[in-house]
């Protein structure tokens, strides 16, 4: 895989460089055509490129709104299963703000899909933040919690290194189904009967309810725009967070446009955009 810079208003573009330079496919919510174990975008014709999430989770965690992603296959590389090492690409190209406004989605009321067991909502807020619960019946993982505040929260320390998890019978189930082969202790946090197999521990003491936070957050950024609102989110998972997505985008009172204005500084006495589009500055 490897990132390439962008023009304002490109937005988030993946390219099948193994198919063709044409092959494009727009990280967009329309585009999503499986969303079971991972998220996947496709071009409507056959093309399509999967687990996108952690990437996403890391364009949006470091405000990346232009770049193009070049892959040379139907999967983004899983790497250690959470955003780290993309955030750790992004630091090492660099990020430029770009001469344009940014745009951003502003929540205009609740939104909210699921049932009792499992939901997921979004409301207005000045800015972008979640609430993450997770309940599993398994005392490994149990019952958590976690809060990302966009303004407060440190992405790259509180949630780009937690991990994918899965427990070891669902793994077994996946790999006689043919799934997740290359799956193993080194993209996974995987947890067995008796505690988590992985020899290392885990990286946070939440790591399970950050790296659904991780998720979400990579998810919504398929809204092709920053979202300003705050998320809730209980037991809820991909097809979740991409039915919220839908359900609030569909629904024309519920958000709007909202273009960052540019501001004149009266101490300098200079025009400049306040917020601005971003890219990455050298490809990676
Ligand atoms: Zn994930």
């Amino acid at each position: 895989m490897a990132l390439r810079p962008a023009p304002p208003d490109t937005g988030i573009v993946f390219r099948r460089t193994d198919l063709g330079e044409d092959m494009e496919i727009k990280a967009h919510y329309n585009n999503i055509v499986d969303s079971r174990l991972c998220t996947t975008i496709g071009n409507g014709n056959g093309i399509s490129i999967g687990t996108i999430e952690h990437l996403m989770a890391a364009f949006t965690g470091c405000g990346v709104e232009n770049v193009i992603v070049e892959v040379s296959g139907a999967e983004v590389p899983i790497m250690d299963g959470s955003a780290r090492p993309f955030v750790f690409l992004l630091k090492c190209a660099g990020i430029v703000e770009q001469n344009a406004p940014r745009r951003t989605i502003r929540v205009l009321k609740r939104v909210t899909v699921g049932d009792e067991e499992r939901w997921a909502s979004i409301t207005p807020a000045d800015h972008f933040s979640i609430h993450c619960e997770i309940v599993f019946d398994n005392h490994t993982i149990g019952t958590q919690s976690f809060s990302y505040d966009s303004q407060r929260t440190s992405f790259e320390n509180e949630l780009s290194h937690a991990r994918t998890f899965c427990l070891a019978e669902d793994v077994e189930k996946m790999r006689s189904a043919g799934l997740a082969l290359g799956g193993s202790l080194d993209n996974a946090v995987v947890i067995g009967d008796h505690g988590l197999l992985n020899e290392d521990g885990l990286r946070y003491d939440t790591e399970f309810a950050r790296h659904k936070a991780l998720d979400c957050i990579g998810d919504l950024g398929l809204a092709g725009a920053s979202l300003l609102g705050h998320v809730e989110s209980y037991c809820a998972g991909h097809a979740m967070n991409h039915k919220l997505l839908a359900e609030l985008l569909a629904d024309e009172e519920a958000w709007c446009w909202n273009e960052m204005t540019v501001v004149v500084n009266s101490e300098r006495g200079d025009a400049a955009p306040q917020v601005r589009h971003a890219a990455v500055a050298a490809s990676a």
